[in-house]
């Protein structure tokens, strides 16, 4: 169920032990080759496989296109809400369906910037609803749900980069399966390295203190085929955490 074709009534009758999934993204730079909207295009696409394979399961919010893309903010065309008015954006939009009485509020997100925002808005409003015992209240980045042990570079064939990088071999691969045309040249793109800055430490950080053309990782090495693959395992893993969710007993602390 998507809550946007719902009306009103539909809504009011929906069972509230339904999870509620709010995919959150971002209109940033993606290098020279993707465009703006890459992180919100392939976070849909990872909410419209796991609605799929979840059919009617899952109540589907619209998709929040606008992130925390402070780090982003050099290169033109960047959108971004500032960490602390993104934080409350999203505590405001879990606390909207809290209010009209669901309980079990997912966010599945789609960039890196919004992960720690995403945590601090669930942190507080648990807090604030300290009092009641039902809410469940999750964030979970599409690309980072894998618990088998085994590197990405063994789940999917002749992958190079073991972990995300930004616009890289993961993101290229992933939009050349599902938007071949919106992708730029690629394949003599010189590789970025991730670096260690001061690991394990976590270093602060903007954009262009990493890369000059905006991209992290090797793009170069991307496929349509990689891609779909990538697709595939996330949405399954994403479609895994949300069985869990709905099968959750309503009161546990483990699920
Ligand atoms: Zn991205």
């Amino acid at each position: 169920m998507h809550l946007h074709e719902m009306t009103s009534p539909q809504v009011a009758a929906l069972d509230r032990r339904i999870p509620v999934v709010i995919p959150i993204a971002a209109v940033e730079q993606h290098g020279p080759h993707l465009p703006l909207m890459t992180d919100s295009l392939l976070v849909g696409e990872v909410a419209r496989r796991a609605h799929v394979g979840l059919a009617g399961k899952i109540l589907m919010a619209p998709l929040m296109w606008l992130g925390n893309s402070e780090h982003h903010l050099d290169f033109p065309g960047t959108m971004s809400a500032a960490p602390r008015t993104y934080l409350d954006l999203l505590k405001e939009m879990a606390r909207n369906f809290l209010k009209h009485g669901f309980r079990r509020i997912v966010f599945l997100n789609g960039h890196g910037g919004n992960m720690i925002p995403a945590q601090q808005a669930l942190f507080e409003l648990r807090q604030e609803t300290r009092d009641d015992q039902t809410p469940l209240l999750l964030h979970a980045t599409y690309w980072a749900l894998g618990d088998t042990g085994r590197p990405m570079t063994e789940l999917v064939p002749d992958l190079v980069q073991g972990e995300m990088g930004h616009a890289c071999e993961w993101e290229t691969s992933m939009m050349l399966a599902l938007y071949r045309k919106l992708v730029g040249e690629y394949q003599s793109l010189p590789a970025v390295p991730f670096g260690k800055p001061f690991s394990p430490a976590h270093r602060a950080w903007i954009t262009r203190e990493r890369t000059t053309p905006g991209y992290i990782g090797t793009p170069s090495v991307a496929t349509a085929l990689k891609g779909e693959q990538l697709f595939e395992l996330f949405a399954s893993q994403v479609v895994a955490l949300l069985e869990r969710v709905i099968a959750w007993d309503g009161v546990s602390w483990d699920g």
